[in-house]
């Protein structure tokens, strides 16, 4: 069975067999506890318990689409308090995994952040705190990139100030061919659907 307008009765089942620890949605009793224990329940579409009540109710695109799993910061709150013991962490992660693997990018922003993030940490080891903004604050060209530079400019100074960004741009770390080859590999397990963002 497939899509009835926004309705695809099959949905929850397909979360319950292919996403990482979808099938554990089956216990949540819908108490509402992660929502009130998330720190960014305010800033998500959907907080965890309404995401997994979109699930049964087989709203396939608005849960996939939602911003709300890719917001999740692994604080684990959620995970600690759910009075049934869900890993909410870990199903957020899997929704989310799953979410880009059939081509929905909930988060623009995030999605190139997060590229530009990978790119650099697999060029030099580390995070370049001037090179990556740069890099991030630019990509939808100059104009936009110099508005960008602008807006966060007060906390660049006084990153420098608190010496947490030096002027010279940061080195390739020691042992950067062991890394890449760590990150060549857990590349190739995302790909076959190993791991999770
Ligand atoms: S705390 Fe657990 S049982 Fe309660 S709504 Fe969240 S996931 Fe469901
Ligand atoms: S782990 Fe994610 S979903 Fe859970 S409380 Fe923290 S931010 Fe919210």
């Amino acid at each position: 069975m497939r899509k009835n307008g926004n309705y695809d009765p099959s949905f929850a089942r397909e979360v319950f067999e292919n996403v990482d620890f979808g099938d554990e949605i089956k216990m949540c009793m819908q108490c509402g506890v992660c929502a009130a224990s998330c720190p960014l329940s305010l800033q998500m579409d959907h907080p965890p318990r309404q995401i997994f009540t979109l699930i049964r109710a087989g709203k396939r695109e608005e849960v996939l689409s939602s911003q709300a799993i890719m917001l999740c910061t692994s604080c684990y709150t959620c995970k600690v308090r759910c009075p049934r013991k869900i890993p909410v962490v870990d199903v957020m992660h899997g929704l989310a995994n799953y979410a880009l693997k059939n081509g929905f990018v909930p988060r623009k922003d995030t999605a190139n952040f997060g590229g530009k993030f990978w790119d650099q940490v697999y060029r030099i080891g580390r995070i370049d705190e001037k090179d990556l903004p740069r890099r991030y604050f630019f990509a939808g060209g100059f104009v936009e990139g110099i508005k960008n530079t602008l807006s966060f400019s007060d906390i660049g100074i006084k990153m420098f100030l608190h010496k947490r960004m030096k002027l010279l741009p940061e080195r390739k770390i020691k042992g950067i061919i062991s890394l890449r080859k760590m990150l060549d590999k857990a590349e190739k397990m995302q790909e076959r659907g190993g791991a999770s963002v």
